[in-house]
């Protein structure tokens, strides 16, 4: 895609570390998911960054569960990361789980203890953050941080063994009350929590901090660059200091800045609360900025992973327009979906000089993009359906639909020119017609005419019927969790408009949940996850064009 791009500052890194003969020129990189919720597309940038640094490098890379938090982390959560890794076209070479080393990670904590750099503390959380101090004031030292290696020792065994309740004592790292980065003043390394694991059951009851589970777990593993967001740039000394004091393997973290996106939230919590609130359908709803919602909704694996790499590796945080990736989208889709007729908003046409019950067969080509892409076969009758706004019943300036005395082309059929329309009492459209012209068959066209409009239309009665969601943006505002109040009271409430009855060409009778399709002049779309061959269901993956630009502008 990319091939002439410079370097990102990681790729920097990397070549100087490989031409400095570090780690014997080895790259081994780490995907660390906490399985606390299914992974959004920032996520997905991760993913592109850490596997394909390993992929450019001739290295590896890791999936590593970081599941240290029994409460919030569950086992489907870990099936759907699983899948969302492979489905972006990436393959992992070791599946590890931080809660398969916390036999080692307890016993990192003894040896700590054994050098006197860590001690149990009875203070409680409270008390904890009094004594921690502030920026321009020193913490104050727990009255427990003079206890001796054998009482510490006997202690946090005791903790291990359930001796003690939630919260009672914690285990610290014994440091500096009065370092300068706060995360230094003496961190907790372990908390005492009665509860489940999804891994581990109820082996433990005591589970160590991110601080002292990640880096630890990098070290493990021998991983050479341990790439994490920014928010963890102040906890790279503590990362360093107890590699150090451990002796472990000298795993480096380094930081680059989260990715977020316009017109949607990002945090795992905040898309939790849309679930469990039901403000969408459920982690895969097509509007959610989840991997497996942008799956459902039809955006290839492609898209995100050129998204990810157009859009670089910052340092400093950054939201991306949604625009970009919906740019990605259509670029994939263009290449690869067939064109296909179908009617949203339908209304009968009627080509009267057309005889009842003749039919012709067109073939139609299914990707001008894609020469190989083959044909297929399209029916035409007397009686059609065309999308109600391409008539009008007087023509506005440059409108070269239909109009009375206007000639269109049907797409790959005939010429028709418009003869009028018939109406109900209350005056609703409710046929237009229309004569054709037999000479000018697509393809075979004698009739020397040109016309300016070409519009696309399904036959009466071969069509099927399908229901078409069309979805819009999730949020009204470019970035709600930025403003004031709750995220939630920014949610666009029609980002969802189901078309129940929509008529599709007979070609797609067949079609499979997952498979896309350009509806012509529509849209792309997408079969659902839950089509059925009696209940056709398609998602509107993208517009054709950047519509929404235009509705901002206008107000
Ligand atoms: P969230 O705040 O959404 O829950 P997280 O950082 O807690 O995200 P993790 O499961 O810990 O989620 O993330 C796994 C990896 O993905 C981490 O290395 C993290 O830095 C990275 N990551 C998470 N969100 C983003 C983002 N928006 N942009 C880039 N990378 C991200
Ligand atoms: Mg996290």
């Amino acid at each position: 895609m990319s091939e002439e791009r410079s370097l990102n500052f990681l790729e920097e890194i990397i070549e100087n570390d490989i031409a400095a003969g570090k780690n014997n020129g080895r790259v081994h990189t780490r995907f660390p998911p906490e399985p606390n919720g299914y992974l959004h597309i920032g996520h997905a940038t991760s993913i592109c960054l850490n596997f394909g640094l390993a992929r450019k490098y001739n290295g590896k890379c890791n999936l590593r569960f970081d599941d240290t938090n029994p409460v919030t982390e569950e086992t489907e959560y870990v099936e759907s990361i699983k899948n969302d890794i492979k489905w972006l076209g990436f393959e992992w070479d070791g599946e590890y789980y931080a809660s398969d080393y916390f036999e080692t990670l307890y016993e990192y904590a003894v040896t700590l203890i054994k050098k006197g750099f860590a001690y149990v503390d009875d203070s409680t959380a409270e008390e904890i953050a009094e004594m921690k101090g502030n920026l321009n004031t020193p913490g104050k030292e727990s009255p427990c941080r003079s206890r001796s290696i054998e009482e510490n020792l006997r202690l946090f065994e005791e903790m291990r063994d359930g001796k003690y309740k939630d919260g009672e004592k914690t285990l610290r790292a014994k440091i500096d009350m009065a370092h300068p980065n706060l995360l230094l003043r003496d961190p907790l390394m372990y908390r005492i929590k009665h509860e489940h694991h999804h891994r581990t059951g109820d082996q433990w009851c005591i589970y160590p901090m991110y601080d002292f589970a990640h880096g630890q777990s990098d070290s493990i593993e021998e991983i050479t660059h341990s790439i994490c967001t920014l928010e963890f740039i102040h906890h790279r000394p503590l990362y360093d200091w107890f590699i150090e004091q451990l002796g472990i393997f000298p795993s480096h973290q380094y930081e680059f800045a989260r990715r977020n996106l316009t017109y949607t939230v990002m945090s795992k919590r905040k898309l939790l609360q849309l679930v469990n609130e039901k403000h969408v359908s459920g982690w895969n709803d097509p509007r959610m900025p989840t991997i497996s919602g942008m799956r459902r909704r039809g955006y290839p694996a492609a898209a995100l992973r050129q998204f990810s790499d157009t859009i670089g590796i910052a340092r400093r945080e950054n939201i991306v327009d949604i625009a970009m990736l919906e740019f990605c989208v259509r670029e994939n889709l263009n290449k690869t979906s067939n064109r296909v007729m179908a009617v949203l908003d339908p209304v009968k046409l009627v080509i009267t000089n057309y005889p009842e019950g003749k039919e012709d067969i067109f073939d139609a080509g299914n990707n001008p993009e894609d020469p190989n892409g083959g044909t297929r076969q399209v029916p035409f009758s007397r009686e059609l359906w065309i999308e109600r706004e391409d008539f009008m019943e007087v023509a506005a300036k440059k409108y070269f639909r239909l109009a009375p005395g206007n000639m269109v082309r049907l797409k790959s059929a005939y010429i028709v020119q418009c003869t009028g329309c018939l109406k109900d009492d209350a005056g609703n459209i409710t046929e237009v017609h229309c004569t054709y012209l037999p000479e000018s068959k697509s393809g075979h066209d004698t009739s020397g005419l040109t016309v300016k409009g070409t519009i696309h239309w399904v036959s009466v009665p071969h069509a099927r019927t399908a229901e078409v969601r069309m979805y819009d943006r999730l949020f009204r505002i470019e970035d709600p969790s930025n403003e004031e109040g709750n995220f939630k009271d920014y949610i666009n409430p029609d980002s969802m408009n189901v078309l129940p009855g929509v008529y599709i060409e007979p070609a797609l009778a067949g079609a499979k949940p997952g498979e896309a399709v350009q509806f012509m002049r529509k849209g792309y779309f997408c079969v659902d996850t839950e089509s059925t061959p009696d209940k056709l269901i398609f998602n509107r993956t993208v517009t054709l064009k950047d519509a929404w630009v235009k509705e901002v502008k206008k107000g």
